[in-house]
């Protein structure tokens, strides 16, 4: 994974970051130590009207019910800058509890976007269950497809977008061809479409989670 303070890689099992010295309670120090409980869509920045929510809500259900070894949040807020985005990205899979989800799904088969409302920043970060089918350039690719919407404000719909970009990406990775024991059982679930191109990926073991900036300016 990549520290999402310095943005180094360092080891998922490790303490802290080696380079920075970054550590879960510095993310703490920023959003509170407390875990704190929410829905998986939380417009905290007010970023959308009722039908927006909605539209998003359909989104994110669609998702889920295709992936069901994993789910889906969306959270806008205002976090003074693009490093605070990604110690909140962070910082929710760790200390969230997202009360519409299955108890049976941990966080770490979360895959967060959130939205800053203030710095017109996005960031994309998942738990390690993810990590087996995305890369960064993944999510990257999932929120430059949401940028253009972004940029009108048309925050919900470039939010349907980016997970649609995310679902097209989780199905061609589930037509590869080897695959671990470990990610077997939650590769039986995926909906393979016809005509997808298939490539060979080794996953890795480690935690990555991955942030784009989508800024305007
Ligand atoms: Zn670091």
């Amino acid at each position: 994974m990549k520290c999402p303070r310095c943005v180094q890689q360092i080891h998922r099992a490790a303490d802290g970051c080696p380079h920075c010295g970054f550590v879960l309670s510095d993310a703490d120090a920023l959003f509170g130590a407390q875990e704190v409980r929410l829905r998986s869509l939380t417009d905290a920045a007010g970023l959308m009207r009722r039908q927006d929510r909605a539209k998003v809500e359909k989104a994110m259900e669609r998702f889920n019910r295709r992936f069901p070894q994993l789910f889906i949040a969306v959270h806008t807020g205002s976090f003074r800058g693009f490093s605070n985005l990604r110690q909140f990205g962070f910082w929710l899979l760790n200390r969230g509890a997202f009360e519409d989800v299955p108890v049976h799904l941990p966080n770490e088969a979360g895959i967060l976007l959130a939205l800053d409302a203030e710095s017109k920043a996005a960031g994309m970060t998942f738990g390690y269950r993810a990590e087996a089918f995305l890369t960064e350039e993944d999510t990257f690719r999932c929120l430059s497809r949401a940028h253009a919407y972004w940029l009108e404000g048309r925050h919900a719909d470039g939010i349907v977008r980016a997970i649609a970009q995310l679902e097209e990406i989780l199905i061609k990775r589930s037509r590869q061809a080897w695959w671990p024991m470990a990610a077997s059982s939650a590769l039986r679930a995926y909906r393979p479409l016809p005509n997808e191109s298939s490539r060979g990926t080794r996953p890795s073991t480690s935690r990555k989670r991955s942030t784009a900036a989508v800024s305007s300016s």
